[in-house]
């Protein structure tokens, strides 16, 4: 190799390392004609109404966003900062309308629950997004459950240890279709409910949340360069409880397709 080559091969690597992700042209550092050695899924949602798929970059999670719900928590509503983590991309199970998804009981838990939530999709990204901008970048919305093994997050957290075996296993978010903007517009009211087998468990407003949509955004932005195809799960409301195998849940947000999953398999002994 001379001169020349190893000057434009480390001048196009270290161009790479600036962007500083991992994604897109990847393979443009080691030059023309590389490949990559398998090929891994994008995570994508249906867009209800069209042919057209969303990809999915990140999902982000608000926590403790209702008071009722951070109170069943055990921690003191406020306004104080909201605080996300997040759940891998590929952690999404897509549930199609009309349908009963079949959900596997997680491994290792023993406290499996449910947590009703809207979430937003981004279309557009952003750093340091105003309030009154930021309901700008969503694209779309749809219904979906943060999945959690409630056992495991709360040993976690009083270990001061990540929440990650907790939140951000496989399949711990299924979610419908996507609902573009257009055609639905935004969510600020409006009811949000869960029912197990029949029976009401998760009943709300959106309006209760103590931070909006349009505020989880900007506070996001300010923390994260938010990226066209980011997912925002806007926190759950009070009366979060447990499932087992057998058990059918049916998410609701009004102006949207209902949610329906079945846990399947076995509860761990
Ligand atoms: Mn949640």
């Amino acid at each position: 190799m001379d001169r020349r080559k190893v000057l434009s091969t480390s001048g196009a690597a270290a161009v790479a390392a600036l962007a500083g992700c991992a994604t897109g042209d990847a393979g443009s550092s080691s030059g023309a004609g590389s490949r990559t050695v398998f090929s891994v899924a994008q995570p994508m949602l249906p867009i209800a109404g069209t042919n057209e798929m969303f990809p999915v970059r990140r999902i982000y999670c608000i926590g403790r966003n209702y008071a009722a719900h951070a109170r069943e928590m055990g921690s003191d509503p406020n306004r104080e900062p909201p605080f996300f983590f997040q759940k891998p991309s590929d952690a999404i199970q897509f549930v199609a309308i009309g349908t009963t998804a079949d959900h596997p009981y997680p491994p290792l838990t023993k406290n499996y629950h449910y947590e009703i939530e809207l979430v937003a999709a981004l279309g557009k990204g952003g750093k340091n997004v105003s309030v009154e901008q930021a309901l700008s970048l969503v694209y779309g919305y749809t219904v979906g459950l943060d999945m959690t093994r409630r056992d495991l997050q709360r040993a976690m957290g009083d270990e001061k240890k990540p929440w990650e075996i907790g939140k951000s296993f496989d399949r711990s978010a299924p979610m419908g279709p996507l609902h573009r903007v257009a055609d639905v517009g935004h969510f600020t009211k409006g009811a949000i409910s869960l029912k197990v087998n029949g029976v009401v468990k998760q009943n709300a407003d959106l309006n209760m949340m103590t931070w909006s949509v349009a505020e989880q955004i900007s506070k996001l932005s300010q923390a994260f360069e938010l990226m066209p195809g980011d997912l925002i799960y806007s926190g759950t409301p009070e009366n979060v409880g447990p499932v087992v195998p057998g058990d059918v849940m049916q998410g609701f947000i009004a102006g949207l397709p209902m949610l329906d999953v079945r846990v399947v398999g076995t509860k761990n002994a």
